[in-house]
């Protein structure tokens, strides 16, 4: 069997000799043939033309004086064609002109005839070498290109994925970064859910290829796999890698690729890339490392939320000890003084005179009455947060609001001056009579509370556009600005040693948010010039339904 010496086809070299000269062709070609060249000759320069039309030619030498055509024209033509051709002009007459006029055509070497036909060779060989050069030059630079594309692609990405801590809004940036350069694509994020891979970002995909993809089982196709294996898939048509789901396909999708999110050691889900073309917009690298890039930022949102949901947890924690250690304080210390009296009362061997046991009785009865309001106040508060708060609304006037709390006013404000103004014309409010009431007298009961004894407490009622405001208002230590929005918030009392020397459960102002906030009003604290707060809750104005309500405000 004859051995094939001739390089691989792919690599042989396709030489066209041009000359009207057929004794020189012969030669040469025999010469040419034998380095292993694959060799084409024509003697006029149509016949040039025709053949390199048919064929792409790494070289041709050309006589620059043919019968039917000017070479350096005929260079240019060929040069036209391909424009990578290795041109090695020949002449018969040594002329400068005619040198210099082929290499300015794009000539790569000027002979002279007679030829040496291994200088011929060698200056072809040179040639085809430049030729190869460019050629790699060419292949460098466009790969430079490319993966200057990719770094540019990653660093966006990964500009874009740092500005959040938000999954979805990662995921978000990240698909609105890629796309400028993969618009055409379509793209689409997956995330780990039970059992199944849930949509968390898309763009490009029809409303019935996102319903298709919305719940990914694990168990089954591309994507799938991709996630229990941790590995890259191209899927195509009849592809032995896996095939395109079928909500794709029947949309024209030609290719492919799914990339697993992972980071740390963490499964987080896929990322899968669709082409109506049969490549991909990128390498599967290159697919894997925008993946990466998200994964990371993904799995740092993850671990930050975990660190916060701990952190609220411990605080959460430690809230409810100082809860429990504050509301058994409080619970205990009506129970102490109901049993001291109560065990005084059953000694055998001491007699009480009648005004001693009435005090004892008195102080019994304050003491049982504290601990009921305090119990009630938090099975108040338990409702309100759980929105089961009811309410028996009804027309009234302010007035009449505030005149069904004048006695516990007045028993609070004892040592206090009270002050109640009213404006004269308000609307009437649509209100739980008693609710509103609980709350007027919890701010009043406030103001006596952390004020000095004699000082000016004072209720006062008014209206803007479409608002009733009530206001109460005191001289006494006030609230620093930093713990205002915070007073409201169950249990919180002003870290000061003298709030906290007052009996108090730090229920009293979110009890009260939580009654005007279910009538659809607000309330708020504010300072006062020369010291002492202002609360004010707003409710919004009751239709004019009782006229007698209107008249009587
Ligand atoms: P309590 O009075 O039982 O502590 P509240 O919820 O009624 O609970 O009030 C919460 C906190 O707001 C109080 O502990 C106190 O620090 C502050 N506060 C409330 N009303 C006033 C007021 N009129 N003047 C100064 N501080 C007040």
């Amino acid at each position: 069997m004859p051995v094939d010496v001739m390089p691989a086809r792919e690599t042989r070299k396709h030489i066209l000799l041009v000359d009207d000269d057929r004794g020189f062709l012969e030669v040469t070609q025999i010469i040419l043939r034998r380095e292993g060249y694959d060799v084409a000759t024509a003697p006029t320069g149509r016949e040039a033309l025709d053949s390199a039309g048919e064929k792409d030619f790494n070289a041709v030498v050309l006589d620059i004086s043919l019968p039917d055509a000017d070479g350096t024209e005929l260079l240019s033509r060929l040069l036209e064609k391909s424009p990578a051709l290795v041109p090695i002009m020949l002449t018969g007459r040594s002329s400068v002109r005619n040198a210099i006029d082929s290499l300015n055509h794009g000539a790569f070497a000027y002979l002279e005839k007679p030829v040496e036909p291994r200088h011929l060779l060698s200056v072809i060989k040179q040639g085809l070498e430049k030729q190869r050069l460019i050629v790699e030059r060419g292949r460098l630079l466009e790969e430079l290109e490319r993966s200057n594309r990719e770094t540019r692609l990653l660093l966006r990405v990964s500009r874009a994925v740092a500005r959040s801590l938000n999954p979805e809004r990662i995921i978000a940036a990240a698909l609105d970064a890629l796309q400028p350069d993969m618009g055409e694509y379509a793209i689409h994020v997956n995330l780990a859910g039970d059992n199944y891979l849930k949509l968390a970002g898309q763009y490009g995909l029809s409303d019935m290829v996102k319903t298709a993809l919305n719940a990914v089982p694990v168990e089954a196709g591309v994507a799938g796999a991709v996630f229990r294996n941790g590995l890259s898939i191209e899927a195509a048509p009849g592809s032995e890698d896996g095939e395109i789901p079928p909500a794709l396909a029947g949309e024209g999708y030609r290719c492919y690729a799914v990339v697993p999110l992972t980071a740390g050691g963490e499964r987080l889900g896929v990322m899968g890339f669709a082409s109506r073309l049969p490549v991909l917009p990128r390498t599967l690298d290159t697919l894997a490392a925008v993946a990466h890039e998200l994964s990371i930022a993904i799995r740092n949102s993850q671990l930050y939320e975990e660190a916060s949901s701990a952190r609220a947890l411990r605080e959460l924690d430690a809230m409810r000890s100082k809860l429990l250690a504050n509301v058994s304080h409080q619970l205990r210390a009506p129970l102490a003084v109901i049993k001291g009296y109560a065990s005084s009362l059953l000694q055998t061997d001491v007699t009480f005179d009648i005004k001693t046991l009435q005090e004892f009785l008195v102080a019994i009865d304050q003491e049982a009455d504290r601990l009921a309001r305090l119990i009630d106040e938090m099975l108040l508060m338990c409702r309100i947060e759980k929105g089961a708060l009811e309410l028996r609304r009804d027309y009234y006037a302010v007035r009449t609001v505030v005149e069904s709390v004048t006695e516990p006013l007045a028993n609070l404000t004892l040592r206090h001056r009270l002050c109640v103004d009213i404006a004269p014309g308000l609307a009437p409010v649509y209100v739980d009579i008693k609710r509103i009431g609980e709350a007027l007298v919890n701010l009043v009961e406030n103001a006596a509370k952390y004020s000095p004894e004699g000082t000016d407490i004072c209720l006062a009622a008014g209206q803007d556009a479409d608002r009733v405001v009530f206001t109460v208002s005191d001289q006494g230590c006030g609230i620093p600005p930093e713990c205002r929005e915070k007073v409201f918030e169950r249990f919180y009392r002003v870290p000061d040693p003298a709030v906290q020397a007052r009996p108090g459960t730090g229920l009293g102002l979110s009890i009260c948010r939580g009654i005007v906030r279910a009538h659809g009003g607000e309330i708020s604290v504010r300072g006062q010039p020369g010291g002492g707060s202002e609360f004010s809750f707003f409710l919004p104005r009751g239709e004019q339904r009782s006229r007698e309500a209107a008249w009587t405000g």
